[in-house]
C-alpha cells in the first residue's frame, strides 16, 4: 500500500540521537529529546518527556493536561495508551496481562474509553482519567468481555460507572459465558444505559470522527457460551477504526490470527477502510497468537503500540517493523500519547531513551530484516 517512507529516518534519529541522512524526506528537527520528519503528507514527531517527568513514570499517568479542554480548543484527537512500565515489577498480578485501556478524546472534546484494564490497576484507571480532567465518558467501548478488559467497568463498585457520567456503552453482544453477559447488561441497566451493539460493516459518526467497525461479523452476535475457550472470545473482539482527516487509529482488542485472516478475507475486495492506518494497538497484548505477518502487511500502520506490561514479542515486532511500523510498548515506553490534528501527529512516550537494551535488540533486528527501511549500523 503506502508509507514506510520516512520511518527509517525516524529510527535513525531515535537510535543515534543525531540528525542524519538525505533522501526524499528530510529531518527538520533531531535532537536528544525530540525528533520529527517531514514526508509528503505528514510530519511525524517523536517527543521524549523531560527528565523530571520520566522519573515520575509509574502507575500515575505523567500527563497533566485537561485533555477534553485541550482537544476541543485545538480541534485534535488525543489518544492515551494507559499502562505503566513498572507494573510487572511491583505486583505479580500485573505480570504479563495487566490489561488494556485506551483513552481517546475526540476533536470536539467528547471522550471515549476503550476497555478498562484489570485487577489492581482499576483504581489507576479512575485516578488517571481524573488527572486528565475527565468528568464524562461519552462512549465506553468494551472490546470483549475478558477480565483484563472490563475491570474498572464490571469488577468494581468504585470504577468508571461510579466516578464518571457514562453516556453510551458499545459492545459486540458476545460474551465468554452467559453469566458475564448478564452481569454486563445488568451493570448497564443499573445506570440507565441500553448498550449499543456494533458489528462488522457498522459505522458511527461522532462529530468529525468517523468510526468503521470490521469485527466481529454479524453472525457472531448473541454468542454467550464459548465453553471457556479464550481464543474464541478473543476472536470476537470488537475491531474499530477511528478516522479523523488523514489520521486513522485502529483498535481490535485481543483478536487472534483467525479473526485477522477472516477480516482480511472479508475486506480483500474493498480494503479502503484499512488504507492509511496511522496507529494500531497490537492485538492480544502484542502476543504471537495474533499480529500475523499478513495482518501487518494488510494494515501497514506507521506506528504499533503494545500494551502489555512486559517486553514486546520479537515476532510481533518483526511483523510490524517489516512493513515499516515504528513500534512502541508500554514496558519500555510507559504511557504512550498520540495527538493529531488530522494532518500531522505527535507521539510522546515516557522512555528515557531508545538506547536501552530492549530497543537495541529490536532495532538491530529490524535493520536485518528490512535494510531498505531501516538503517544498518
Ligand atoms: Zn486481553
Ligand atoms: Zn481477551
Amino acid at each position: 500500500m503506502k508509507k514506510a517512507l520516512s520511518i527509517f529516518l525516524v529510527f535513525a534519529a531515535l537510535i543515534l540521537a543525531v540528525s542524519c541522512s538525505s533522501t526524499a524526506n528530510k529531518v527538520v528537527e533531531a535532537k536528544a529529546s525530540s525528533y520529527s520528519v517531514v514526508t509528503d503528507t505528514f510530519t511525524y514527531t517523536y517527543d521524549v518527556l523531560a527528565d523530571g517527568i520520566q522519573a515520575a513514570c509509574g502507575y500515575d499517568i505523567p500527563y497533566t493536561e485537561n485533555a477534553p479542554q485541550v482537544a476541543a480548543a485545538n480541534g485534535e484527537i488525543r489518544i492515551y495508551y494507559m499502562s505503566s512500565e513498572h507494573m510487572k515489577i511491583d505486583n505479580g498480578d500485573f505480570a504479563d496481562r495487566w490489561g488494556d485501556c485506551e483513552f481517546v478524546v475526540l476533536p470536539d472534546g467528547q471522550t471515549m474509553l476503550i476497555d478498562s484494564a484489570k485487577g489492581a490497576y482499576i483504581p489507576y484507571v479512575v485516578s488517571n482519567l481524573k488527572k486528565l480532567g475527565v468528568t464524562t465518558i461519552d462512549y465506553y467501548v468494551q472490546s470483549h468481555l475478558h477480565n483484563d478488559h472490563y475491570g474498572a467497568m464490571l469488577s468494581t463498585s468504585n470504577g468508571i460507572m461510579e466516578n464518571f457520567t457514562v453516556k453510551n456503552i458499545i459492545w459486540a453482544d458476545c460474551a465468554h459465558t452467559q453469566s458475564i453477559a448478564d452481569k454486563f447488561k445488568a451493570k448497564c441497566k443499573q445506570f440507565g444505559i441500553t448498550p449499543i451493539v456494533l458489528l462488522r460493516g457498522d459505522t458511527l459518526e461522532i462529530g468529525e470522527v468517523h468510526v468503521d467497525v470490521f469485527n466481529p461479523k454479524q453472525e457472531s452476535r448473541g454468542n454467550y457460551n464459548f465453553s471457556g475457550a479464550d481464543e474464541v472470545m478473543n476472536n470476537e473482539s470488537l475491531g474499530i477504526i477511528l478516522t479523523f482527516g488523514n489520521f486513522k487509529a485502529l483498535f481490535s482488542g485481543d483478536m487472534y490470527v483467525y479473526a485477522e485472516e477472516d477480516t482480511i478475507k472479508a475486506y480483500t475486495d474493498d480494503p479502503s477502510i484499512f488504507e492509511g492506518v496511522t496507529v494500531v494497538k497490537t492485538n492480544h497484548h502484542g502476543r504471537t497468537t495474533s499480529n500475523c505477518r499478513q495482518w501487518a502487511e494488510f494494515i501497514q500502520p506507521v506506528i504499533a503500540v503494545t500494551t502489555r506490561g512486559e517486553g514486546i514479542d520479537l515476532d510481533t515486532y518483526k511483523n510490524y517493523a517489516r512493513y515499516g511500523a515504528h513500534c512502541f510498548g508500554d514496558h519500555p515506553d510507559g504511557y504512550v500519547r498520540i495527538v493529531s490534528d488530522g494532518k500531522n501527529y505527535v507521539t510522546t512516550t515516557c522512555s528515557r531513551t531508545r538506547e536501552m537494551s530492549t530497543y537495541k535488540t529490536l532495532d538491530t533486528m529490524a535493520a536485518t530484516i528490512r535494510p531498505d527501511l531501516w538503517p544498518a549500523n
